[in-house]
């Protein structure tokens, strides 16, 4: 039976990867990788040289046949993100679930994302909690917010830095001020930062100071 390997990859850090996951990569017959640049300099890191092929959002449903057929006649292949967990605001779920379909073995690494290390450093609760992944820019947008003013467990979404003053101010508005939330920027680099408070203080803090990098925002729980 052949096999997928699902495998996760640093989302700063290039130290936080795991000894399994590099292994894999190097037994694996081929690699799909979301941008094969950004994969190459991972796998030159690591000594590793494999071959790639792209499978990225502009082309997974097209080549969705062609890559089942070519695991199919390999022994096994890995599908790769840019960074942190495939599937998880990534490509891979559509090429999952062909194998799957296909019986095709799909084996998920344990390994990065950026849910865990964002929900975890929030201080919030974490034993229940909801990912929302990145909200609609336009349409449906206020029912989410509105949904997630509902929803009483801790709420995790990505947001891109230009966005976040805006989502603070949508947070104000439709979740209100009294739950806590905590922007975790950065996480696993340099400039890594867990900003806490009330939603208010949040915005206020980064209208002052306009933020850069990767962001998840972490809702705590409704009291
Ligand atoms: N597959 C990835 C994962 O497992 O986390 C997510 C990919 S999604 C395209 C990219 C988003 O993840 C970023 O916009 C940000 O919201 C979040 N993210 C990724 N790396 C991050 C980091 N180092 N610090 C904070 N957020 C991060």
């Amino acid at each position: 039976m052949s096999k997928l390997y699902v495998v996760p990859t640093p989302i700063g850090n290039l130290e936080d990867i795991t000894i399994r996951a590099i292994n894999v990569l190097k037994e694996v017959n081929f690699i799909l990788a979301e941008d094969t640049r950004t994969t190459k300099k991972l796998l030159d890191k690591y000594e590793i040289s494999k071959q790639l092929y792209a499978h990225h959002i502009h082309n997974e449903h097209k080549t969705l046949e062609s890559i089942i057929e070519k695991i199919q006649m390999a022994e096994s292949a890995a599908i790769v993100s840019d960074a942190g967990t495939p599937a998880i605001s990534d490509p891979g779920f559509l090429l999952i679930r062909a194998c799957v379909e296909n019986d095709i073995a799909v084996i998920p690494l344990p390994g990065p994302s950026a849910i865990i290390p964002a929900i975890v450093g929030s201080g919030f609760p974490c034993d229940r909690f909801v990912f929302e992944g990145f909200l609609p820019h336009k349409k449906g947008r206020q029912t989410k917010w509105k949904n997630i003013a509902e929803e009483e467990r801790s709420v995790v979404l990505y947001e891109s830095p230009h966005r976040l003053v805006k989502a603070l101010k949508e947070i104000v508005e439709f979740v209100g001020d009294e739950r806590e939330v905590c922007v975790a920027r950065e996480i696993s680099k340099i400039h890594e930062e867990f900003k806490r408070g009330k939603p208010s203080e949040v915005l206020a803090y980064y209208e002052a100071h306009p933020p850069k990098g990767e962001i998840v925002i972490v809702i705590g729980y409704r009291k």
